[in-house]
This record gives structure tokens, sequence and C-alpha cells, in this order.
């Protein structure tokens, strides 16, 4: 039998809906844990799709099934260009977001990725708005002038931070949004760790 799968194509850029071409199961010692991993094509652009399916229980059924909404890994992977080295808590904010971005819920991916600048804030900041923050972060050189000037614009033009019930979210909007919170967390985390470890090393050898 050929299950359907609903995917978002990164080339048309809205959620399709057509046949696994070929699948393969990858069974978990926890059952519930186990995912489908699938190739599928768009209708419309012909675009190739990789994707992952995860369970989920059917409550009338009572039994697992395979999600209908399948996440996209390939081309351009929801998950992987958010670095590992995010905080635990930050990152999942912002992989929910991307997922929202792909489930075309762009709102909640906006309001998800203030969430986590509010931590990033909150973390090298203290408590301050996202706003106060940025001006924190510059002055104390943990950002640099690009990153700062980034941020505010987009704090003023666009949506970072807004709430649910804020003026509508576009697609446009909640791409940049989602650019920047990778940007800002990459450079404030990633790129300052490996530069310390370099100087350690550094030092080290001297
Ligand atoms: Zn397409």
């Amino acid at each position: 039998m050929v299950d359907n799968v609903t995917i978002h194509c990164s080339e048309c850029g809205v959620l399709i809906r057509t046949d696994e071409k070929t699948s393969f199961i990858f069974e978990s010692l926890d059952y519930d844990c186990s995912e489908k991993y699938l190739i599928s094509q768009c209708p419309s652009c012909f675009s190739v799709l990789f994707g992952r399916k995860t369970l989920t229980l059917d409550e009338v059924e009572r039994q697992f099934v395979w999600k209908t909404v399948a996440e996209r890994l390939w081309p351009d992977p929801l998950l992987s260009e958010v670095p590992s080295e995010i905080p635990a808590k930050a990152r999942q904010d912002i992989i929910e977001a991307k997922k929202c971005f792909s489930y075309e819920i762009y709102s909640a991916a906006a309001v998800l990725c203030g969430k986590a600048l509010e931590r990033l804030v909150k973390e090298k900041a203290g408590n301050h708005t996202i706003a106060r923050g940025l001006q924190e972060l510059k002055t104390n050189q943990i950002i640099d002038q690009r990153l700062f000037d980034w941020g505010d614009a987009l704090r003023k033009e666009r949506n970072i931070g807004a709430h649910a019930s804020d003026e509508e979210v576009t697609k446009d909007d909640a791409r940049d949004i989602i650019d920047f919170t990778i940007a800002i967390f990459d450079y404030v985390y990633r790129l300052s760790t490996k530069y310390e470890d370099y100087m350690a090393r550094k030092n080290k050898n001297i």
C-alpha cells in the first residue's frame, strides 16, 4: 500500500500532499520511537524531497500510526542548521520555530524566535526587553555592530518578540526573524566558544 505524505516543498515554499515513492522504517527498541524515512516528489515543481515521519497514537483505533506530515530532511534540512552549541531550551525554541515555518504558521515561528531571543538576552545581559538587551549585548561587545543593526532593524520593522495576537507575520518576516535568531545564537555561543578554545590552545603552546 502506498502511503500519503504531507511535506513542505522548499522550492514551492508550501506544504504539498503526495505519495511516498519509497520508504525505509527504522525500528527502535522503544516501538513508539521508530521512524520512517521516505522519498517523495513535489507534484508541482517535481523536486525530490527526503523526509521523516514519526509515530502518533490513534486514540480511536488505539494503536500507533505514522503521522501524515513528514519533517523535511533534504533539501534544506530543518534541524541541522541549528548548531548544537546553543543551550537546549533555546535550541528547542528555534527548532520549533523552523517547524512552524515549514507548516506555514508564521506568527508562531516569530513568537518562538522572540522566546529564544529573550532567553539569550536574559542569560547574557540580564532581565531586559529584547530592545534593551540587544543594546547591552553590543555595549558589552558580546555582539558586533552588524548583528546589533540587523536585530534592531528587524525589531522595529518586523515582529520580533510579537505576541500571537499582534499584526500578521508574513512568510518573509518569519524567514528574516529565524535567520537572524540563528545568526545571533551562532555568534554568541558557537563562534565565541570556538574562539576561546583556539585562544586556550594557543596560550598553552606558548
Ligand atoms: Zn514544489
